[in-house]
């Protein structure tokens, strides 16, 4: 049970995050109150004994913390503007995804209302809130996150990642980054089996325990990376994973599919290939992403 400090909580925003953050905290029996622009969406958590709120204001005003899970930082900024005297001496905890900038936006706007602010970026999707497997990093106001730590726990592990507003948020996008581009890169290879009649859970079966094993070379590409020394012994080079690139280039011409997906990693290795860097390993590709052309 919360504590007197800590124990009023409102929720602006009950999309399919926004209402299963709610759930979650009024069934550790916090006193929460919830409001959504659109009506009905309140109906079932008021069920379970949350106070829905008439209007943004008034959810506002009902408690001491405030959090924002709403679509993004325009929706974020057009719901919370009219309400800064209301929110002066409150803390704001937003959840919603933005970029850096926008988080260090929101900061400075929420700096000169004089509220607290923490800025949040959700790792998971609704179905892993309170569940192992569940993350949401944290940068800003480390007084907030203090706070409130035993609130957030309830949603899953709760990190804090340092004291500039945009952090939070550059760690979710670039962590996302590696999301999209592990989900492309099976996607192609479902595309790529299946004219062979293979279905994609078969192929799933496979590709999953495979890509968990190759998350195991992570800690090798980053002491090589920060240490800023492609040449180190041990690695594959860029002329060595070149050769498998071609080949997964022909493979996919072969089979009628799109050879997007590999031609992209491709042309990052070409550049620095082309610039001499051959024998050294696959990680200076980083040196292709951190020079765009
Ligand atoms: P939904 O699309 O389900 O809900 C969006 C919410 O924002 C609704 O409550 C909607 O209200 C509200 N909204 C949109 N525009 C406005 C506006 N101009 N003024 C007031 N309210 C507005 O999104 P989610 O709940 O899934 O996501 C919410 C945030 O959480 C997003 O930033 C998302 O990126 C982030 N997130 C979501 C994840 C997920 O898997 N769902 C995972 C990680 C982060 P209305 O009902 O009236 O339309």
């Amino acid at each position: 049970m919360a504590t007197n400090d800590t124990a009023s909580v409102s929720v602006l925003g009950l999309g399919a995050m926004g209402s299963t953050l709610a759930a979650a905290l009024v069934k550790a029996g916090y006193p929460t109150t919830v409001w959504n622009r659109s009506a009905g969406k309140a109906d079932d958590l008021v069920s379970h004994g949350v106070r829905a709120a008439a209007t943004a204001g008034d959810a506002v005003r009902a408690s001491r913390l405030v959090i924002t899970c709403l679509l993004d930082h325009a929706s974020v900024r057009e719901v919370l503007d009219p309400l800064a005297d209301e929110l002066a001496g409150r803390a704001l905890i937003n959840v919603t995804t933005t970029t850096p900038e926008q988080a260090r936006e929101m900061a400075a706007w929420a700096g000169r209302a004089a509220v607290a602010y923490l800025d949040g970026g959700i790792m998971a999707v609704p179905s892993m809130i309170g569940h192992p497997g569940s993350s949401i990093l944290y940068s800003g106001s480390a007084a907030v996150f203090h706070k409130y730590k035993p609130l957030l726990d309830l949603w899953g592990g709760s990190t804090y990642v340092g004291a500039d507003d945009g952090l939070a948020s550059l760690y979710d996008l670039a962590l996302l980054t590696g999301m999209y581009a592990m989900f492309a890169g099976f996607m192609h290879g479902t595309a790529m089996v299946a004219p062979a009649g293979v279905t994609a859970g078969e192929f799933a079966a496979m590709a999953g325990p495979w890509q968990t094993a190759m998350t195991g070379a992570f800690p090798r590409f980053a002491a090589v990376i920060d240490n800023g020394d492609y040449t180190v012994e041990g690695q594959q080079s860029l002329e060595f994973s070149e050769l498998a690139l071609r080949g997964i280039l022909a493979a996919s011409a072969d089979q009628d599919v799109s050879t997007e997906v590999p031609a992209m990693v491709q042309r990052l290795m070409q550049r620095q290939m082309d610039a001499g860097h051959g024998e050294e390993g696959f990680t200076r590709i980083i040196e292709s992403i951190k020079q765009p052309r």
